[in-house]
């Protein structure tokens, strides 16, 4: 499905390589066909094994997904109390933790997780998340019903303590026990709760160990919170992992990949994006988008120095002429458009009056645009959240990227974009700015262990596809 064709312009592909299903109308969901137009051509194109995997999928999801007769089935089995073994459909419901960045790449490592195990991946969707995104699958739903048997889902806290966590049944020893009782036809908990959250231990870590994937598979409904991009450690599961080289033949593009599947924002989201790229990004020669994200105390001055002075250093601006006070000629060349996106103001005043006061040594002339300052993180609040999915996808649509250390919000951003970020980088109290040599999210807090020997071991040395992140050396991405 081509489109642009007509223009003189090179054809713009709206199914993303036969990513997205074809099965959709446009009206409802703009984004999934209008956002090609504004990402840079993609060179990672999806595997033929993983548009067949994809489309099996939407069937699966289609079949055994909300208001079906098979889903009411599995819920049955919820509200028995017990359950004798896996069902015809088998579910995964996430479960929601933290900013909008950790949600999108902890959604898109469930849907990995369900898509390698043949489940259903289903969202406890909460009031500050509902209508941000469009439906990825076609004919259904993923959104979790609010009928559903385990009331407790609105209390996400309460799940810590869950006489089902998957940790604390393995710490208890009781999830083998059972297991081994289980064949001996006794019956198994009616869900199992992952906690799969950046301070879990390592009893809950186990679920990357290939021993608990063979084990999880008997039971119909698991139940999994994360915040993390937990995607890497599947990549060392053996059962999955001929699968997953058929699946991706670029280990480098798993998130860009599956990011673009399963991400589109609803129509208003969309129109916040498309307006304020209309209005100011549009008629760019060139973007570049800087996402400054501050955690803990800086001192801005020394900090809005670092940034504007990585971007200047790696030649993503131009520097100033401070010496004379050059003109630029009137010739309607185009600006060079900077997106700053940062919950403050401060870093955006600073590089706006920058190019304000001086010219440029090259002549060119700097547009520096940020669409909002929320000052504060208000995850519970839709509103926010919107903008904060649309100033993800804003950075998406931009040449190159600088971003922040150990923010998903970037890494989301890069990911859907496909750029490798120019990332600020702190190395013994240096501050460096580093390309990424990927664009994948790092998974920031990983297993240390060896899954037979439960010995420590150091996950970033052990396969050649999987290193320390640059900005997170405790954390692994894959190469
Ligand atoms: P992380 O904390 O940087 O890993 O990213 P998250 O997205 O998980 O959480 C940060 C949250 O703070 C975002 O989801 C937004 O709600 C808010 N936020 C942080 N930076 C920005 C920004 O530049 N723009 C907007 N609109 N919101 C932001």
């Amino acid at each position: 499905c081509t489109a642009n064709s007509s223009s003189g312009e090179p054809p713009v592909d709206k199914s993303l390589g036969g990513l997205l299903s074809s099965a959709f109308d446009e009206a409802s969901c703009r984004s999934r066909f209008e956002a090609a137009r504004l990402w840079k051509p993609s060179n990672r194109t999806p595997s033929p094994y993983l548009l067949q995997k994809l489309r099996s999928y939407e069937a699966l999801h289609k079949k055994c997904g909300p208001n079906t007769e098979l889903y009411n089935k599995s819920t049955e089995q919820l509200l028995s109390n017990r359950i004798m073994g896996p069902m015809e459909c088998n579910y995964v419901v996430w479960m929601p933790s933290d900013g909008l960045g950790n949600r999108m790449i902890s959604i898109a490592s469930a849907f990995l997780y369900a898509l390698l195990n043949d489940k259903v991946l289903l969202l406890f969707l909460s009031e500050d998340m509902k209508g941000l995104f469009c439906e990825p699958f076609p004919d259904t739903t993923w959104a979790l019903p609010s009928d559903f048997p385990i009331k407790n889902i609105r209390w996400i806290w309460s799940f810590d303590k869950d006489p089902n966590r998957f940790g604390s049944m393995m710490k208890k020893k009781l999830l083998s026990n059972r297991m081994s009782i289980a064949n001996g036809s006794f019956s198994l908990p009616p869900y199992l709760y992952l906690h799969l959250i950046h301070d879990n231990d390592d009893y809950d870590k186990m679920f990357y160990c290939e021993e608990a994937q063979l084990l999880l598979q008997h039971f119909p409904w698991i139940l999994l919170r994360s915040n993390q991009y937990f995607v890497p450690s599947l990549f060392l599961v053996p059962k999955f992992e001929e699968e997953l080289r058929l699946l991706f033949n670029e280990r480098t593009a798993v998130f860009h990949l599956l990011g673009r599947y399963l991400f589109h924002p609803s129509n208003s989201v969309w129109g916040y994006i498309t307006r304020y790229y209309e209005a100011y990004l549009a008629n760019a020669k060139e973007r570049l988008g800087m996402q400054i994200r501050i955690f803990g105390d800086v001192d801005f001055n020394s900090h809005s120095s670092y940034i504007i002075g990585c971007a200047l250093t790696r030649k993503l601006l131009p520097g100033l002429d401070t010496k004379g006070s050059a003109l630029p000629n009137i010739t309607g060349a185009k600006p060079k458009a900077v997106l700053v996106t940062s919950l403050s103001n401060g870093y955006f005043e600073r590089l706006r009056d920058m190019y304000y006061e001086h010219a440029t040594v090259t002549g060119e002339v700097i547009g520096v645009y940020q669409p909002s300052h929320e000052e504060r993180q208000h995850t519970e609040k839709l509103n926010h959240n919107m903008k904060a999915l649309a100033e993800i996808y804003l950075l998406s649509f931009s040449d190159s990227l600088v971003t922040s250390p150990f923010s998903t919000f970037g890494y989301v951003a890069q990911g859907l974009g496909g750029t490798r970020p120019w990332m600020l980088v702190k190395h013994d109290k240096d501050n460096l700015c580093l390309q990424s040599l990927t664009m994948e999210p790092c998974f920031h807090f990983p297993p240390s262990f060896e899954c037979k020997s439960r010995r420590k071991m150091n996950l970033g040395s052990v396969v050649p596809y999987l290193r320390h992140c640059e900005d997170f050396p405790r954390g692994i991405k894959l190469f």
